[in-house]
């Protein structure tokens, strides 16, 4: 394990004992200033370390990274670096920052060059997504939608416990916290007998997911086994992959999601690195029936991450409306990428591949308001004494998410969007 995830390291930067960036994080992230252009930074605490600063001012020049790697408005370069360089860097940075290192401590001047509050900067986002994929890994919330649309007898199809479902998604409309969208528009059926109608979306929904990071590419043709998955992996993001619920009833069969997913997906600025995920491994789902072989694995390959998602309407305090974990997950990444491949389906830098909807064994787990409301039979009560069985004009959906063991937590920052009246 790296020697940056020592739970007794302290920084001489002052962190709050629940901030989601003490020094054994050092998620990476862009941001820009109103007098800077992007560049690439490290959270630590509630500040941001600018690496193209800390780079030209020689802290890092013995690991002789070309300063246009960190002067970037994506990550996709730094990241194609490779892991011996990037997980370089997190050690670097984590001796830098450590409350026994002098050298940017008592330097007064670089200090107040390579740190700004994160309040100040306008976080961009990380990486450039070639392709997206969306998986369908979370064995209670595929059993929870089948349940609702099929038998609740045969809740999983019979594909579902073989190999890790997915569809290719929109990379185009996947944006950074904060970015607002207006509710879709367009086709729904009332009902049976009706004829389709077009408007605006009614049953607007959230989906609870985290994404991962394609950090090392492959050629096609190429194949990744669940040994060297991890090699390919460098972070993960918390990810809303915001759902038309009626459009997408109407449109998905034979071929799957389409407009109902493709105007909108919110993630989190700061990409959290594997390496400093890996505290926090934990056994993954027993599967029964056995995996083929390509899809066995070993050691501990779930993570422990606290997942919340909470809605906030207009002028009102938010409301917790679930409460999930990612160790839930019955598919793990390394599984994802391992069948991702396996036809040779070649990977990109960048690239992000999205989990699925992650819902726990009981109702204050569930990662969608679909199951939360129970198709809407259920409403939620908000803070503000209005109730949701879907998402409303205006409300905002934050997701937050965090890992927490033996007196150390590291997180992962918020993924936050507010849904405008249609246009
Ligand atoms: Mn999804």
């Amino acid at each position: 394990m790296s020697k940056a995830n020592d739970p007794s390291l302290k920084s001489w930067i002052e962190v709050e004992l629940n901030s989601d960036f003490p020094i054994q994080n050092l998620p990476f992230g862009i941001f820009k200033t109103q007098s800077s252009s992007p560049r690439v930074g490290v959270a630590i605490g509630d500040q941001v370390l600018d690496l193209a600063i800390l780079n030209k001012l020689g802290y890092l020049d013995d690991l002789k990274i070309d300063n246009a790697i960190f002067t970037n408005q994506f990550l996709n370069d730094f990241i194609a670096l490779g892991k011996q360089t990037t997980n370089a860097v997190r050690e670097r940075i984590s001796h830098l920052l450590n409350s026994n290192t002098a050298d940017l401590r008592d330097n007064k001047e670089a200090r107040a060059k390579v740190l700004q509050y994160i309040s100040n900067v306008q976080m961009q986002m990380p990486v450039r997504v070639g392709d997206y994929t969306d998986f369908y890994s979370s064995i209670d919330h595929a059993t929870n939608v089948g349940t609702m649309f099929r038998d609740p007898n045969n809740a999983l199809l019979p594909n579902w416990k073989h190999l890790p479902v997915g569809y290719h998604g929109r990379a185009s409309s996947i944006t950074i916290s904060g970015t607002n969208f207006h509710r879709p528009k367009g086709q729904t059926k009332p009902s049976e007998t009706e004829p389709p109608v077009y408007g605006p979306c009614k049953l607007l929904d959230f989906e609870l997911e985290t994404a991962f990071i394609i950090g090392k590419g492959t050629q096609l043709g190429e194949s990744i086994s669940t040994e060297n998955a991890d090699d390919h992996i460098f972070g993960m993001v918390l990810f809303n992959d915001w759902s038309a619920r009626d459009i997408q009833t109407w449109e998905y069969v034979p071929l799957g999601p389409f407009l109902a997913k493709n105007f909108a997906s919110t993630v989190s600025p700061w990409v959290v690195s594997l390496e400093a995920l890996e505290p926090f491994r934990v056994p993954g789902y027993k599967q029964d029936p056995k995996v083929l072989p390509y899809l066995e694995y070993t050691g501990e390959k779930n993570i422990d991450i606290t997942l919340d998602v909470f809605i906030q309407p207009e002028n009102a305090e938010e409301t917790i409306v679930s409460h999930s974990n990612y160790k839930f997950m019955y598919w793990t990444m390394e599984q994802q990428l391992a069948h991702h491949t396996v036809n040779g389906c070649n990977m990109n830098v960048g690239d992000m591949l999205a989990s699925g909807t992650i819902s726990g064994p009981t109702p204050d787990s569930f990662g969608s308001m679909l199951e939360i409301t129970w198709r809407g039979t259920k409403p939620v009560k908000m803070s503000d004494g209005t109730e949701r069985k879907f998402i409303n004009d205006n409300d905002s959906v934050i997701i937050r998410g965090y890992c927490k063991k033996d007196g150390l937590r590291i997180g992962f920052g918020e993924s936050r969007a507010k849904a405008l009246p249609a246009l």
